[in-house]
């Protein structure tokens, strides 16, 4: 059994590798349009699972909530980057399908979006149709509750300017 476990591990990180890769050489090869677009166009996208679940006092704005700054989780941070920077919004996702109509409704033109694995792919597939400028980070624990990002890359990306 315990080979059995060694294997599984392998096949992941074997496969998050390649996600790495993909998402480096996916967010390289728009870095300059992304750029030229005005922070006032861009909206950061979060998964919900990277609030404090606990203690989180963030609005419930239906599809989203809107963070509130309660310093709890690493979002105050962004939130707080993505006001000083003028972006349109910082969304905390409950799920990846509303996404959609708000980039189309918003009339959002670049994204900076953190997601795990699985929602990353199906992000990607729908930033590219809508043909809306995307730079991923991928978040370091995922698990759908309490996940962790480097704020550091997320930061370094929103300044992108
Ligand atoms: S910083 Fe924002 S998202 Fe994080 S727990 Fe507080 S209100 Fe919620
Ligand atoms: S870990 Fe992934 S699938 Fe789970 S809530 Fe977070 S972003 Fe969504």
């Amino acid at each position: 059994m315990g080979t059995m476990k060694l294997c599984i591990k392998k096949i992941l990180q074997k496969n998050n590798i390649a996600y790495l890769k993909f998402i480096d050489k996916k967010n390289s090869s728009v870095a300059e349009k992304f750029k030229n677009i005005p922070c006032q166009e861009r909206a950061v996208l979060l998964p919900h699972c990277m609030r404090n679940s606990k203690q989180c006092k963030a609005l419930d704005e239906g599809t989203f909530y809107s963070c509130a700054k309660c310093g709890c989780c690493k979002i105050a941070q962004i939130q707080k980057l993505a006001e000083e920077l003028g972006y349109r919004k910082v969304y905390i996702m409950k799920g990846g399908k509303a996404i959609h109509n708000i980039l189309v409704e918003q009339k959002i033109k670049a994204v900076v979006a953190v997601a795990c694995h699985f929602e990353g792919v199906q992000g990607i597939k729908m930033t590219d149709s809508l043909k809306v400028i995307a730079q991923f980070i991928p978040l370091l624990k995922d698990g759908c509750y309490n996940t962790d990002v480097d704020v550091n890359d997320v930061e370094k990306i929103m300044n992108i300017i």
